[in-house]
């Protein structure tokens, strides 16, 4: 599939995605949902439990667990990667192995605690040896994300590495070109749009592990928590 077919063929499943689940009417109405921690919990283990019985793809008999996302129903950020990989699999959670380590000292550095901020994937189940995700992949997993993303409703979505920023904002551009900057991602009709940084995947990170990479990584942070009125710890390192 070329990539301009790839943009077309996601901008389109979107749509009819949006149109089917009837997403025009529940946005239209949304000042009257019930948007509590606790009604967005049970929205978001209700998308969780579809994740775990979900086989659209391959990937949903390959999988020995699915790896829905977790963190707080209220967290201002919500970070993105790509795709569970082994140490996720066999734990059903996202970021715990040495990805994840890294990102939690990410967080930590940040002043944060895991438990503040969402954490999850634009693929729900693992690419058999951590190969690219596929675009018809994207495309029958993306909605999962978007659903979370929508109940959540975060400040800013931090998007980790090429295949999350590329998915989120349906662009072909480098992850080298759309780090640094605020980018918009559009979470629903009338609904205003929410701010997306993206930056290197924190395996990126390991498998490149020099100080102008760090550096980047922490000067997106940095961007974040100005955006949120964070302070900004003065000694934030990504090691
Ligand atoms: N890499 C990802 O993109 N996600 C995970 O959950 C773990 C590693």
């Amino acid at each position: 599939m070329k990539d301009t077919d790839h943009k077309k063929a996601i901008r389109q499943h979107l749509e009819m995605d949006d149109f089917f689940t009837g997403g025009f009417t529940a946005k239209a109405e949304s000042k009257h949902t019930d948007n509590s921690a606790a009604n967005v919990t049970a929205e978001l283990e209700k998308i969780a439990d579809e994740v775990r019985r979900c086989r659209k793809c391959e990937l949903g008999s390959l999988r020995t667990n699915a790896v829905p996302g977790e963190g707080s129903p209220k967290a201002r950020i919500l970070f993105a990667g790509e795709g569970p990989g082994a140490d996720e699999d066999a734990q059903g959670r996202p970021f715990v192995g040495r990805a994840g380590q890294l990102l939690d000292r990410i967080i930590k550095a940040a002043g944060l605690k895991r438990a503040d901020v969402f954490i999850c994937n634009v693929l729900k189940c693992r690419p058999p040896d951590n190969r690219d995700p596929r675009p018809e992949e994207i495309i029958n997993c993306l909605p999962y994300l978007q659903k979370q993303v929508e109940l959540i409703n975060p400040d800013i979505i931090v998007a980790l590495g090429a295949h999350a920023a590329k998915a989120l904002l349906n662009t072909n551009e480098s992850i080298g070109q759309l780090r640094g900057q605020f980018h918009e991602y559009y979470a629903g009709l009338g609904r205003p749009p929410i701010k997306l940084m993206a930056t290197y995947h924190p395996a990126y990170l390991l498998r490149n592990y020099s100080h102008e990479n760090r550096q980047r990584v922490w000067e997106d942070m940095k961007k974040v928590l100005a955006e949120l009125n964070l302070p900004i710890p003065q000694q934030g390192k990504t090691a």
